[in-house]
């Protein structure tokens, strides 16, 4: 301690080390972690990056993870860059930060565990003696998501569509639902999530877990990454492991039970997509959606997509080819509420990009 130092020092009796197999971070300290999950065909290990913040003072530890799905970017850098810029002098608690779970699917630059094509976001919590993609789901749980209080594991779309920022969560479980509300998405989709995924086997093991979807695979979005990471300041504001930062209110929110297929839409035509609308528009009910054509774009063969009802499109496809049966757009419809909250911030943004417009 330097002479000058005349503040108490933070009272450390209920900070803790966060230990792992073969390591500890004490309070107070910072560290980057190579940690082998697996071994390639060469006996090489496959070790996953790591960083864990272990705040001087005491808090929740919290996980954000990403790359559970190897070609789902824009999560890696939100998870990076919480891993570089926050500190641990000013942290209640720990962050543990896990950028890049699906490490050979991350080189290969592809969605599934290349071994067998498997689903690392199935395999959860994973089992030791068991499959490759269970032994590895098994490492990163044991080490690094059982000694976590709460979870943000960060996707995107599949590949060849785009979705808006939004959460996915058990709204049931009081824990999830504050967690999902503190995330501050305009759009929150309730259900406990398919067996297997981190989210749903991390909550059943006792700490409630997110996931956040935000925009394609394969790309780096600034906006959507700068409106995640307001997201992750939100949450660690709620959970009181930052002081300085305030609980972010998204201006409207809407919440979507998962369970409601109906809102998606799918194609009854194979053919060429011509997309109309994007992620994250207001439609209305009979616009026009997307058309449908044949190579030739003959007139008598346009298949015509409009809304069945008005709403909002919060995925929607970008690899502009189907079969009949194919997704073409996640719509989900909003209470009269909502849809006024919605319809007065987007003209909001609109003179507000015409005031910019005027002044350049
Ligand atoms: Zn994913």
């Amino acid at each position: 301690m330097s002479d000058d130092e005349t503040s108490d020092p933070p009272d450390e009796s209920a900070s803790e080390a966060f230990t792992y197999n073969g390591g500890r971070v004490d309070p107070g300290e910072s560290a980057n972690i190579r940690y082998g999950i697996s071994e390639t065909y060469l006996g090489d290990p496959v070790r996953i990056p790591v960083t864990v913040v272990n705040g001087e003072y005491p808090g929740p530890t919290v996980f954000l993870s990403a790359a559970a799905h190897g070609d789902e970017l824009n999560g890696i850098e939100v998870v990076r860059e919480v891993a570089h810029d926050w500190d641990h002098s000013i942290l209640h608690g720990t962050l543990v930060c896990l950028p890049v779970m699906n490490v050979p699917g991350f080189l290969a630059q592809e969605r599934y565990l290349p071994i067998y094509d498997r689903d690392l976001n199935r395999s959860f919590p994973g089992r030791e003696g068991s499959t490759s993609a269970r032994r590895m789901a098994n490492q990163i749980f044991t080490n690094f998501i059982e000694p976590c209080d709460l979870g943000l594991d960060f996707h995107t779309s599949t590949r060849g569509r785009t979705n808006m920022l939004h959460v996915r969560a058990n709204t049931e479980r009081s824990t999830v639902a504050r967690l999902a509300k503190a995330f501050s998405s305009n759009v929150i989709i309730a259900g406990e999530g398919p067996s297997g995924t981190l989210r749903r086997e991390a909550t059943e093991a006792g700490i409630p877990t997110i996931t956040v979807e935000m925009g394609e695979a394969h790309r780096f979005q600034r906006r959507l990454i700068d409106r995640a990471l307001t997201g992750v300041a939100s949450v660690l504001a709620e959970f009181g492991c930052h002081r300085e930062s305030s609980v972010h209110w998204p201006g409207w929110r809407t919440v979507i039970d998962d369970d409601d297929e109906k809102t998606w839409l799918r194609a009854d035509a194979g053919g060429i997509v011509d997309m109309k609308r994007g992620r994250g528009q207001l439609v209305e009910e009979g616009e026009v959606i997307c058309t449908i054509t044949n190579p030739f774009k003959e007139d008598e063969d346009i298949v015509t997509v409009e809304a069945p009802f008005t709403g909002l499109i919060v995925g929607v496809l970008e690899n502009p080819v189907v079969y009949p049966g194919n997704p073409l757009c996640h719509l989900v419809g909003l209470s009269p509420d909502t849809l006024t909250a919605l319809e007065r911030e987007r003209t909001t943004e609109r003179s507000r990009s015409d005031l910019r417009q005027g002044d350049d």
